[in-house]
């Protein structure tokens, strides 16, 4: 038997260093910086997710709360992890235990939000927790998020009624949709602009998290300011996100 050892990568590094090469050149081709980049880890083993953080990669984004709440304390705490899936309320308070969670992108109805901001309250850390408000700017009904219509409204009751909250800006997952500048990515610039407004903000201050793995390059050059790049790092899904 051999006593050699042979390190095994399963190609998550190199993976995403081409992602990354792919984001600095879409970001300078339009002489902008370039945006984070979320890696999008759901339904993946925690050895992928060491991998990406071997190589450098500090931003996980997960969709289902039993999968952050397992995967969250085998990993390192300097994780950042954004849970980016849809949530019901009952499950804010297990949520807002995890306590590297840093971000939620997927605040879509002012149940949630009150659920977070009461859950967030009661694990008493010293910082609000980042929230997105979430639009559905595909109009597809299996979608989530808020309508374009109700951005402003929600993003509004987040800034003024969660105090354990801060609202950074607006996410969406947009449609298929292959063109240049695909509409979803327009409609999200639109509705942070109603957002400033009725925040009482500047629009550069609000964040915008758009482009997955088929889109980012067009997201960026509409002005994304973190994108969300999950198979084209860890390879294809067994079961496709909810
Ligand atoms: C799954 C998912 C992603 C990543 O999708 P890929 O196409 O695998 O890059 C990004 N954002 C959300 C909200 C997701 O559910």
């Amino acid at each position: 038997m051999s006593s050699e050892t042979t390190s095994v990568t399963n190609g998550v590094a190199e993976a995403l260093r081409r992602v990354q090469e792919r984001i600095t050149a879409a970001a300078s081709g339009c002489g902008r910086p370039p945006p984070e980049l979320v890696a999008v880890s759901k339904t993946k083993p925690v050895e992928l997710l060491l991998e990406a953080y071997e190589a450098g990669q500090r931003s996980f984004g997960e969709n289902y709360v039993q999968e952050i709440v397992a995967k969250s304390p085998q990993l390192p705490s300097d994780i950042k992890w954004h849970f980016i899936g849809g949530l019901q309320s009952n499950k804010a308070k297990v949520l807002a235990g995890v306590p590297n969670l840093y971000m939620v992108e997927s605040v879509d109805r002012q149940k949630t939000a009150t659920a977070l901001n009461k859950a967030f309250a009661a694990v008493g850390r010293a910082e609000k927790l980042k929230v997105m408000v979430q639009v559905n700017t595909s109009g597809e009904e299996s979608k989530s998020g808020c309508q374009p219509g109700e951005t402003a409204q929600l993003a509004k009751f987040v800034d003024t009624e969660c105090d354990n909250l801060e609202l950074v800006g607006l996410m969406t997952i947009g449609a298929f949709d292959t063109s240049d500048e695909p509409e979803a990515f327009k409609i999200l610039a639109t509705e942070r602009d109603a957002v400033a407004e009725v925040v009482e903000r500047a629009a550069s201050t609000l964040t915008l998290s758009m482009g997955m793995s088929a889109d980012f390059e067009a997201a960026i050059r509409m002005g994304s300011d973190s994108v969300r790049v999950g198979s084209t790092i860890f390879g294809a899904r067994e079961y496709p996100p909810k």
